[in-house]
């Protein structure tokens, strides 16, 4: 399977080459040039665990990796580390599904890539025959930073580096990232925003004399971020397993179709889906759920993307955005592989600051469904969700809920539907409690208290006792010394 950019840079990649890469010269994505079909049948896979199907979904894509080797990153990626058995469980609410994919160390969805993502890297590399040290460098708003933490730590070969806006994420998430160990990970607070410390870290990916340097000392630079390749194909998985759990216990037949609801943002997860459907998952509906930053939601319903718009900072902080990167490779696939037409249009986005699609992107997307929820609505269906039903859903995936009211009132479709949940409720314990009608508290850790106190539900290990843990990243620096720091810490450890 062969690997090439969205935006028709000749140079094919295979897999591994494409992991590595990240991002193609020419900015584009990489996609595979056909998508197989699944490569069992849905009779077959009935019986299978997590880990078997994960290891022929990813087999299928990454088809340059030996058995053995994909089975070595499946395996070291969903062991015991989450904290359900079956890695993705199903709850059944009312007439719906929600797929559980928050039981990874983190508590929120990043873990379901970002656990398997340091084994494809580091497996890729030693394929390639490339000996250099490996560093990550990663700005985050929150959730990424910890995910890619957790994933990175102690993998031999890598360093992981995250930089995070002093005072732009929440008390939980700074120290899900202080409290970090592993002898390869290094953690800084900028003096800045978060669009400073993204600045900065594209700055240094760009400065060809800091490469050559590192590049002497064996040392290459990369990144985690979701528009890798080996990011999206292990998402492809549990869309997958999920249907096959769904046909094991008879609550579908063979064949029969389902929809998803997906909380969106970077349309990562929900392009996972949509290959799934490629690949013969009987897939009707793919119902695309924003938050006010509703770009996606008048994307599907007029074809035009215009982020000629206000940002909004919402208690769903994971789906604050406005640019959503992947679905250039949808743009891509939808147009017939247009590459002319995706860098016209991805021109367009950067210069004018909006795009149109022609009819045949107009056309493909008409299995699409699109629409928002405001934060009035995520917190009132928080609060009837658990009076109701007595499940207690996160921010983000209360959105997801939201939109699928909206498809359920707007169409009477009662196909069976799978909704993606992406975040524990103890992940965004504050905006939860508020959404509950719980009393304030002094911090976020008072909240998870309280939660627990009114609900009884689970806390997720990872947050557990996260108060008392011992702060082992102190550093704060301005963006400008971030280079600087780099340095240093790669030429200590030689
Ligand atoms: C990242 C994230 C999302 C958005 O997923 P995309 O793949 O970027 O669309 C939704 N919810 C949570 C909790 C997340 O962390």
């Amino acid at each position: 399977m062969l690997y090439k950019s969205t935006r028709g840079s000749i140079k094919y990649k295979n897999s591994g080459q494409a992991i590595i890469a990240g991002l193609a010269e020419d900015k584009g994505l990489y996609v595979p040039v056909n998508i197989p079909p699944l490569p069992f049948s849905l009779e077959e896979g009935k019986e299978m665990s997590y880990r078997q199907v994960a290891k022929k979904i990813i087999g299928a894509y990454f088809d340059d990796f030996t058995e053995e080797e994909i089975a070595f990153c499946v395996d070291s990626a969903y062991d015991s580390k989450f904290d359900a058995k079956e890695i993705v469980p199903l709850a059944r609410v009312g007439q719906s599904y929600f797929m559980e994919l928050y039981h990874g160390k983190t508590a929120a969805f990043k873990d379901m890539a970002l656990s398997i993502l340091p084994y494809l890297l580091v497996t890729a590399l030693k394929k390639e025959g490339i000996k250099d040290r490996i560093c990550i460098l990663t700005a985050t708003s929150g959730d990424t930073g910890k995910a890619a933490l957790e994933g990175f730590a102690d993998v031999p070969g890598t360093e992981i580096m995250v930089f995070y806006p002093e005072t732009g994420v929440s008390l939980i998430q700074e120290k899900q990232m202080t409290s970090q160990e592993g002898n390869n990970t290094h953690v800084y607070g900028i003096r800045g925003n978060f669009d400073d410390a993204q600045r900065a870290v594209k700055e240094i990916f760009n400065d060809k004399d800091f490469g050559r340097s590192l590049a002497r000392e064996g040392i290459r630079l990369s990144s985690a971020n979701s528009i890798n390749i080996g990011r999206l194909v292990p998402q492809i998985v549990y869309y997958v397993y999920a249907y096959l759990q769904l046909l094991k216990s008879a609550v579908i037949k063979p064949g029969q179709g389902i929809n998803v609801v997906v909380p969106t943002g970077n349309f990562g997860n929900i392009l996972a889906s949509w290959y799934g459907g490629k690949m013969g998952l009987p897939i009707k509906k793919y119902i695309c759920a924003s938050n006010k930053n509703k770009v996606l939601t008048d994307f599907i319903k007029t074809g035009l993307y215009d982020i000629r718009r206000d940002f909004y900072v919402t208690n769903s902080p994971s789906m604050d955005i406005l640019v959503s990167s992947n679905l250039e490779r949808l743009l891509f696939h939808l147009s017939d592989g247009d590459s002319f037409l995706l860098r016209d249009m991805m021109g367009a986005l950067d210069k004018e600051k909006y795009y149109r699609a022609n009819d045949c992107i107009i056309n493909g997307l008409s299995n699409f469904y699109g629409n928002y929820s405001s934060i009035e609505d995520t917190n009132r269906i928080i609060g009837k969700m658990y009076e109701e039903e007595g499940y207690l859903l996160d921010t983000h995936t209360a959105v997801a809920y939201k939109v699928y009211e909206d498809y359920l009132n707007e169409t009477g479709d009662r196909e069976l539907t799978l909704i993606a949940s992406t975040a524990s409720p103890y992940k965004f314990a504050k905006s939860v409690a508020e959404a509950l009608g719980l009393d304030k508290e002094k911090d976020e850790y008072a909240y998870i208290d309280s939660i627990y106190r009114a609900t009884g539900v689970r806390v997720p290990k990872g947050l557990i006792g996260l108060k008392e843990k011992e702060v082992l990243h102190k550093s704060k620096i301005d963006p400008g010394e971030m280079k600087e720091e780099i340095w240093k810490q790669l030429h200590v450890k030689k």
